[in-house]
């Protein structure tokens, strides 16, 4: 309740700063680990960028042209300034991508082979989106159709709280240890996966690959506090446009990153939507975002455990912001008792409450049946969240 009273006035201005949602009040959308919506800067600069500078990057020596080079240079220095890297570009650097399956994928492809030898094995995650398991795994087939073989292990979890169980995790590192892959914000279950433990189980020389689809513009990132290697994000899902996404690489452990092959012209656009959106995201203070999109999970879990129709998934309850054992960010899954999830979904789209209802792309180890995920951000309001609740125990 003090969140949505301290932060009201600075959540009512932000809002008011999404054409789509204040020209469709009766829409509420729940959706944004999926995609997030854009801010009136966001549009404003791609309008801007294409009725001023539009032409291609890296070639040309004309004005339009130089212009979108320094752009997408520029947006470079954001994206790892943004995830606070204290000297960008120095080795470190940012590769642009459509999103962060096809960074992990390119990590995957074009990084990993030429790190690992005969008998190396990785730990990688099983039970979190299958962006961040199936390019591991091609990657080991690839390398074993060299005679390169690897061992996949599977990093483990905590199946009481979804957490990865970073107690059992220092067991399975050996000599050969060579690559770990972690997720930050578990995309179903929402919690904080506690990966800042991970450098000290697996030591000082292992790479490290962060999935940071769900947290990049939802709550400050720190490529220090974490001391890891990749960080991997959707520009799409931090309120820039579709098919943008972005790889920072440390490019200290192992080789620098050098994705090969040629790329072809670059989603300039995408990139200048980009820096305008971190600059947003800056302004509104991810700090505060986390607070907020924290404060509606747990309206809206407090709301769910007084049904007994409704079985949340993941950590049972929103543990405060500040607790050292996880957090729940702005993502909360659930089940009705009887009410497929998918039939749910649409009931709910009736109400013009859009949610996900399915298996959400969850990789090998994860759940079997479909769910309802509500995901937030600092545009959502608690009005929303009580609208939803009224319709959920309505059912
Ligand atoms: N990883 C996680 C944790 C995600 O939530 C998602 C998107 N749902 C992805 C990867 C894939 O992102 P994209 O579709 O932008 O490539």
């Amino acid at each position: 309740m003090e969140t949505f009273e301290e932060l009201d006035d600075w959540h009512r201005e932000l809002r008011s700063h999404f054409p789509i949602l204040t020209d469709g009040p009766d829409q509420a959308y729940l959706d944004s680990a999926a995609t997030a919506q854009k801010p009136r800067a966001v549009l404003d600069t791609v309008q801007h960028y294409l009725t001023t500078a539009n032409a291609n990057a890296g070639r040309g020596t004309y004005t339009w042209a130089n212009a979108t080079t320094a752009l997408v240079e520029r947006t470079r220095t954001r994206v790892a300034a943004f995830l606070g890297d204290p000297a960008p570009g120095r080795p470190s650097g940012v590769h642009f991508t459509s999103g962060t399956t096809e960074g992990l994928r390119t990590i995957a492809r074009d990084w990993l082979p030429g790190h690992l030898r005969d008998g190396d094995e990785i730990i990688v995650p099983f039970a979190d989106h299958q962006a961040n398991l199936l390019p591991w795994l091609e990657a080991q087939q690839q390398l074993a159709g060299q005679g390169v073989r690897i061992r996949v292990r599977e990093l483990p979890y905590d199946p009481a709280s979804h957490d990865y169980d970073h107690r059992a995790l220092p067991a399975l590192v050996t000599g050969r240890t060579a690559f770990v892959a972690a997720t930050h914000v578990h995309h179903v279950y929402g919690g904080d996966m506690n990966v800042h433990r991970i450098r000290a189980a697996v030591g000082p020389d292992v790479p490290i690959c962060l999935d940071a689809a769900q947290s990049v513009g939802h709550l400050p990132v720190d490529v220090g506090g974490l001391d890891v290697d990749f960080v991997v994000f959707s520009g799409h899902k931090a309120m820039a446009l579709p098919g943008t996404g972005a790889v920072w690489a440390r490019n200290t452990r192992g080789a620098a990153f050098r994705p090969g092959g040629w790329s072809g012209t670059p989603n300039t656009c995408g990139i200048a939507s980009l820096e305008a959106a971190l600059d947003w995201l800056d302004a509104a203070g991810t700090d505060r975002i986390r607070r907020w999109t924290t404060a509606l999970a747990g309206r809206l879990t407090d709301g769910l455990r007084g049904c007994a129709a409704y079985r949340i998934l993941g950590c049972q309850q929103s543990l405060a912001a500040d607790s050292t054992v996880q957090r729940r960010e702005g993502i909360v899954t659930f089940r009705h008792r009887a009410i497929p999830s998918n039939d749910l979904g649409f009931v709910l789209a009736s109400h013009g409450l859009m949610v996900r209802a399915d298996g959400h792309c969850q990789g090998r180890a994860g759940e079997s049946e479909s769910s309802v995920r509500v995901s937030l951000h600092a545009y959502n309001s608690p009005a929303e969240i009580d609208r939803l609740l009224a319709v959920l125990r309505s059912l």
